[in-house]
């Protein structure tokens, strides 16, 4: 398969073996899949916070993982926690952001991962300066690079007006530092109020990677989707694809589809059901990734919005 598409799955220290095996195992026996990202969401060091710290995974941890979803047949990358920041002016908080980020790369590097993900941070304002965070973003790529670490740097697209960064930004940041990648979130991009409700605001992000990245088979530019609700200022919390959430999923993918795209991607599913809505929505990021493998596989082209605009409280811009 040409394509690769997975889902995001949460690692820490503290989840027991026998837990952590049948959450794998449910990807390895879902044969549609050939894709997992790893989320050390939660991992801390050095710091203990008001809820306690969450270690990362131990060496041994991980490559038990690598057993029941071995490298060859999995396209492997890693979520960094919430905690790192690029956005900040503060020594410590940098510091404490490339020491956690550096745990995440050893991490990577264990489980054979292509790149890390991560949230570069927020600011307290919409309207922000790229070049702090892009001095701070060149600085941890020469340490990575020094260091030797295998796995790629990859900011990801922010899902709220004020966080670093949109999609356009954020391509023109990332690009502009030496093998650096960047994840592409669907539904961060579509909260913010980016232009993927039409064809042409696609094919615009298309061509955009195509100019500034070299991807291919073996570097997959990071994909995240799921369904999003969201507000006056972005994102609000993930949820599943539909539900009328908004989120253009079928137009985005068909256009991947038709401009041959699908082998420089990493699709990874991060749709959940929302806390409190349990019983409510059935589904999960599993049940999402297939629906989105059958519609690749499928001749089905969507290239016009449907969503519902008006029910939202959203807005849009280019
Ligand atoms: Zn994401």
């Amino acid at each position: 398969m040409i394509a690769s598409l997975g889902v995001s799955i949460a690692i820490s220290r503290f989840l027991g073996t026998d837990t952590s095996h049948k959450r794998l195992g449910k990807i390895r026996s879902t044969t549609q899949l050939n894709a997992v990202e790893f989320g050390l969401l939660n991992c801390v060091i050095g710091r203990t916070t008001f809820s306690g710290t969450t270690p990362f995974p131990t060496e041994n941890q991980t490559k038990a993982i690598l057993d029941i979803l071995p490298p060859m047949d999995y396209y492997h990358s890693v979520h960094a926690p919430y905690r790192i920041s690029a956005t900040s002016n503060d020594p410590k908080k940098l510091k404490f952001s490339k020491s956690n980020l550096s745990a995440t790369l050893k991490t990577a590097d264990y489980l054979q991962a292509k790149h890390v993900t991560f949230h570069a941070g927020s600011f307290k304002q919409a309207k922000y300066d790229s070049s702090h965070v892009q001095s701070i973003l060149k600085e941890w790529e020469e340490w990575r690079q020094m260091k030797d670490f295998k796995a790629k740097l990859a900011p990801e697209v922010g899902g709220k007006t004020n966080s670093f960064a949109d999609f356009f930004t954020l391509a023109e940041v990332t690009s502009g530092i030496d093998n650096m990648l960047m994840t592409w979130d669907i539904s961060h991009d579509f909260a913010r109020g980016g232009n993927i409700t039409t064809e042409d605001g696609v094919l615009k992000r298309l061509e955009t990677l195509d100019n500034h990245f070299d991807l291919h088979e073996q570097n997959r530019l990071p994909v995240h989707f799921s369904g999003m609700i969201v507000g006056r200022t972005g994102e609000k919390y993930h949820t599943l694809l539909d539900h009328d959430t908004g989120v253009p999923w079928k137009l985005v993918f068909s256009v991947i589809k038709e401009q041959n795209f699908l082998n420089k991607l990493n699709l990874i599913c991060e749709s959940k059901i929302p806390k409190g809505q349990e019983k409510m929505l059935k589904g999960n990021a599993i049940t999402d990734a297939i629906r989105v493998h059958e519609f690749l596989s499928s001749n089905e082209l969507i290239k016009v919005y449907k969503g519902k605009p008006s029910m939202l409280d959203y807005y849009f811009k280019d």
